[in-house]
Formats: structure tokens, sequence, C-alpha cells
């Protein structure tokens, strides 16, 4: 009997720290972090590092470059004054989200749609960029269309935890998908011939293709993709300040020089389509 008694006393206990740990993790979201960052004067981005345009790292000086990580420095010096910084860290489609809500980065800048069921678990800015989901293939490919990849029964090498992968689903139910755990991955395989096509956003697409010769988007956009910058739930002051600043750097002319910056050179990329 007094057996049973201490494994119950020890579930009892196990129990209530498993609730307080939980308690400890919500308390820990509750804290305002815009306030927080204004006293230690930076803000903790996560964004992407394998993504050419967007954040991608340059192996030479170790800096992760991109349209996403000069708007969030900008943005950053809006929100916090001249002296304020923008810390990176690498983040994948996979890790976002778990990455904000643990709080290890107060903000998401990573190519991440809008999407309502995304917004069940965190709170968006309102859109900064407009992109759409597409196909790259090998140049001369019988695929030219996502309709293509249905009629074959292709193989589609998408990245874990982006919703181009369930977009697949709806729009090519009887393509096969290959889910890769990053950007850089799934262009390995797609050059290894472990697929058709890979599909993400267009913008994304055409940032592997300017570097690899031989590779095309092909068939247009399927979808529309609006880029927020994602906070946690229960931040408000952040999301609001976020908004605040988009406008400011649109207002000023910062956005669409950036815009420029990075996708003048890109074919097919609307860009007048893109500016604010
Ligand atoms: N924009 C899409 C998404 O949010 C695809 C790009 C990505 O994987 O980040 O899932």
């Amino acid at each position: 009997m007094k057996k049973v008694f201490s494994k119950i006393g020890l579930l009892v206990a196990l129990t209530v720290m498993v609730i307080s740990l939980g308690a400890c993790s919500s308390s820990a979201s509750k804290k305002n972090v815009l306030q927080d960052d204004k006293q230690s004067k930076t803000i903790t981005w996560g964004v992407k590092a394998d993504t050419k345009l967007f954040g991608l790292m340059d192996v030479k000086d170790n800096q992760i470059k991109g349209f996403e990580i000069d708007l969030a420095k900008a943005m950053t010096k809006q929100i916090l004054g001249k002296n304020g910084k923008a810390r990176f860290l690498q983040v994948t489609s996979q890790t976002r989200m778990p990455l904000l809500r643990n709080g290890n980065i107060d903000a998401i800048m990573a190519t991440m749609t809008i999407t309502p069921e995304r917004a069940k678990q965190v709170d968006f800015s309102r859109s900064y960029f407009d992109a759409g989901q597409a196909i790259l293939v090998k140049d001369g490919s019988p695929i030219k269309n996502v309709r293509d990849l249905n009629k074959k029964g292709a193989v589609v090498l998408g990245v874990v935890g982006s919703n181009s992968v369930q977009n697949i689903g709806k729009f090519a139910p009887k393509a096969k998908v290959l889910q890769l755990s990053d950007y850089s991955q799934a262009l390995t395989a797609l050059k290894s011939g472990q697929g058709e096509a890979l599909t993400t956003d267009n913008g994304i697409l055409y940032g592997m293709s300017l570097e690899n010769p031989g590779y095309s988007v092909v068939g247009g956009t399927f979808t529309n993709e609006p880029y927020g910058i994602a906070v946690d739930k229960g931040q408000a002051p952040l999301k609001n300040a976020m908004n605040q600043a988009l406008t400011k750097v649109e207002k000023s002319g910062q956005y669409n020089k950036l815009l420029y910056k990075w996708f003048h050179r890109v074919k097919g990329f609307d860009l007048k389509g893109a500016e604010r």
C-alpha cells in the first residue's frame, strides 16, 4: 500500500512539475518583447540563411545577406533609433515557429506566408512582399507547369514546414512530394535528379535559377503568398511597432531601393508590381 501511495505521490509531483513548467514558459511569453528590445537596443530576427535574394549565408565573411536582412536592419533603426542593432538567427521553414514561440527570436522575417492556420499560433504584421508559388525545372524538361506534375505523377521536391508542399496536394494531387529539410538540400536533390521539379515561391526559385544556369522557373505562379513578419501572440506593441516601421521604410523610398538592389537582375520578376 505504501508503495502504491509513494508511486501516486511521485506521479502527482511530476504532474505539478510539468504544469508549472508549462506555466513558466507561458509567463515567459507574457513579457513585453518590445520593451526588452528597447532596453537592450537589439531586435533578434529569425531569418533564412539558405535562400538567395532573401537571406543567404555568405561564407566569405559569415554574414547573412538578402532583401529581408536589409529590410530588417532598416526597420530595426526605425523602431530602436540609429544605434539600434539587428541580430540575426538562422531559421528554416520548419524551425521558425518553434524558435519564436520558445522566445529564442523576437520576430520572424523569413519568406513566411501569412496563412489563417499560422495566424492561430502567431501574430503577423501586414504583408511586406507579395510572392506566389511556382516550380523550377531543368531546361528542356517535359514539365512546363504544375498540371504536368499531376499528369505524369512526377516527384516534386519541397521543404518541410513550407506551405508549398501542402499546396501541391491541392494543385497536383497525383504528384509525389519529397520533403527536404532546407532549400539548399532541395536544390541539391533537384540537381542530382531525385525529383523532376522543385516547388516553393517564385522569388526563392528565381534566386536559385540566377545561381544555376540551366534551371528555370516555368508555368507562372499558381498561388498568392503574402509574406508577413511573425511575432508571438500577446505582443501587440511589437506587432504595431513593426507595422509602423514598415510604413516609414516604404514612405521614405528605402523599401523600393532595397527591392531594386536585390531584384533588378532577376529576369521575369515584375519590379513594378512589387513596388510600394
Ligand atoms: N512562403 C512559403 C511558406 O511560408 C514558402 C517559403 C518557405 O518555405 O519559407 O511556407
